[in-house]
């Protein structure tokens, strides 16, 4: 069974990378029956926080990707994680290495003159005279000191490290027993059943620490993929002008959950050239053995384009819930379904879609300058007062239709165009000189209101 995890360190919120390769797991989790788990890698107390914790397990909830089990916090498991350094040690795999910090700066300080890469030289590997007093000892592993480290991993092929280039008897716990990330790492991935890493590669250079760690352990190594990074447009690291932010911003900025998984499969996977895909279709097609070998760009604007096509989609009943958390309650309205109607045509985000509904719903309190000067000389607004006298003269207009033949009579009757009139009814109605279709607006705005606005604007 495939079993993959996330594993996020809380060290801050969840950014787009993080949850493209959560993505990932999950999808292909999916795809084969198996299961996605989740992990917090909350050993750095100093740095983590219960509510990048909370955070970001809203954001999962948010965007429906749930995982199978209880969320596993590394925290909780500090004995488990010394059970395992010990074996290591009674294995002899591990060892006491009681360098003080006098000596490794003197060793750094001879490496650089030799210009080597500063490293350990695993002179308490075989130690077995008396430890001196008062250090106390970091546990490091016994590394292999020559042959290669390799892996094939699923996206980039084959990877190897030369041992004596980049492996030294790394430590597997501090000083003071905490123990390490790549050693926890293991250690969770190994007791969860992990088999199937996908993950970002700026962690590859840890993969042959990892290997190490299995090997000792005799545990057996997932297959590792390594998502290359996702990139702004202009080829550099993202920055937060870019969107590297907090995975709920796109919430608050009114994008739709589908949106943004649609948007962040195919950064960095494709599949010929679909661009929609439907949940179902996620979890049929993708595969991470077809991740792009190369970084991706961010592109908002196909963002936008996939935020507009899916509030098209949208059923009536889910656009109305989801526009109360950007302040518009169109529960009660009667008119509900035309105003949606009208807008969702337009609406590239949420945030938009509940700006222009506010247009409508409410009285404007200011005009939009422009559009009065170049739509309201004197004639527009004479036009204007006789329209609303003589819609003011009228029975109760309901539909679009009626709004429509009776402003098509009084044009006619006037000699007018329908363009003498509409911006001037659209400045009244929504403040400015955009709108849906003048005559649905109407309809939505309901005739007492109409009558309130025109006179509100020519008074
Ligand atoms: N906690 C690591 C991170 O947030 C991920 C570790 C992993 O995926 O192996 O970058």
């Amino acid at each position: 069974m495939v079993v993959t995890r996330f594993a996020p360190s809380p060290t801050g919120y969840l950014h787009i990378g993080g949850l493209r390769t959560a993505l990932y797991s999950y999808l292909w989790a999916k795809k084969n029956n198996g299961k996605f788990l989740f992990r917090i890698e909350d050993t750095d107390l100093a740095r983590n926080s219960k509510e990048a914790v909370d955070a970001i397990l809203e954001a999962f909830k948010w965007l429906g990707l749930a995982h199978e089990g209880e969320v596993v916090y590394q925290s909780k498991r500090f004995e488990l994680y010394k059970g395992y350094v010990q074996k290591l040690l009674d294995e002899g795999k591990a060892y006491k290495c009681y360098m003080s910090k006098e000596e490794l700066d003197a060793l750094r300080e001879e490496q650089s003159a030799r210009k080597e890469r500063p490293h350990y030289d695993g002179r308490y590997r075989d130690f077995t005279g008396t430890p001196p007093k008062g250090v106390e000892p970091v546990i490091r592993i016994k590394a292999p000191m020559s042959g290669v480290v390799s892996f094939v991993d699923g996206v980039k092929g084959e990877i190897c490290f030369n041992a004596t280039d980049i492996l030294d008897d790394f430590i597997i716990a501090r000083s003071d027993g905490t123990p390490t990330y790549n050693f926890v790492v293991v250690i969770d991935d190994a007791l969860m059943g992990v088999n199937e890493v996908i993950r970002g590669d700026d962690h590859v250079s840890n993969t042959p620490k990892q290997i190490i760690l299995y090997e000792a352990l005799g545990f057996e190594i997932p297959k590792f993929y390594h998502v290359p990074m996702i990139l702004n447009p202009e080829g550099k690291k993202l920055s937060k002008r870019d969107g590297a932010v907090d995975v709920m911003d796109y919430k608050r900025e009114g994008y739709l959950p589908e949106a943004l998984l649609n948007f962040l499969i195919r950064l960095g996977w494709s599949h010929g050239d679909q661009e929609i895909f439907s949940r179902d279709e996620m979890e049929a097609l993708f595969n991470p053995n077809t991740i792009n070998k190369s970084a991706s760009a961010y592109n908002q604007e196909k963002l936008l384009w996939l935020n507009a096509h899916y509030i098209k989609q949208a059923s009536y009943e889910r656009l109305v819930e989801e526009l109360r958390f950007f302040g518009v309650d169109l529960s009660l309205h009667v008119k509900k379904v035309l105003l949606i109607d009208a807008l969702k045509e337009r609406a590239k985000t949420l945030v938009e879609f509940a700006r222009l509904a506010k247009e409508i719903l409410e009285t404007p309190t200011c005009y939009d300058e422009k559009a009065v000067e170049k739509f309201l000389n004197d004639d527009a607004v004479i036009v204007l007062e006789h329209y609303f006298e003589a819609l003011k003269g009228e029975k109760t207009m309901h539909t679009a239709g009626e709004f429509e033949t009776f402003t098509k009579v009084f044009l006619e009757k006037k000699g007018l165009k329908l363009k003498d009139l509409a911006q001037g009814i659209r400045i009244a109605m929504v403040g400015s000189s955009v709108s849906p279709s003048i005559f649905d607006v109407l309809e939505i705005i309901g005739y007492e209101n109409v009558l309130e606005r025109i006179q509100k604007l020519i008074s």
